[in-house]
């Protein structure tokens, strides 16, 4: 599959993945991207959407520089 090919959906080709592991559950990812990132009353970091859209890319990317914890990667879908 070609990268304009992946695109042609809209999606933004990553999968998004938390390390919850280290995730503290601060909620700086939410502040960021709401739309895929929420930290609910439990106290627990849920994941909305794993293949957001394109739209959010420079968002994602800075939730990911700004999570202080280091715990979400955008990986590359194949
Ligand atoms: S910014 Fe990082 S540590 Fe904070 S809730 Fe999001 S993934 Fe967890």
């Amino acid at each position: 599959m070609t990268v304009s090919e992946k695109y042609v959906d809209g999606r933004f080709p990553v999968k998004v993945e938390v390390d919850f592991d280290v995730c503290s559950s601060n909620a700086v990812c939410m502040g960021i991207v709401p739309e895929v990132f929420e930290v609910r009353d439990d106290g627990y970091l849920y994941v909305l959407d794993e293949h957001p859209p394109e739209t959010l890319r420079d968002r994602l990317r800075e939730a990911v520089t700004s999570c202080p914890t280091g715990a979400i990667t955008l990986v590359e879908d194949d």
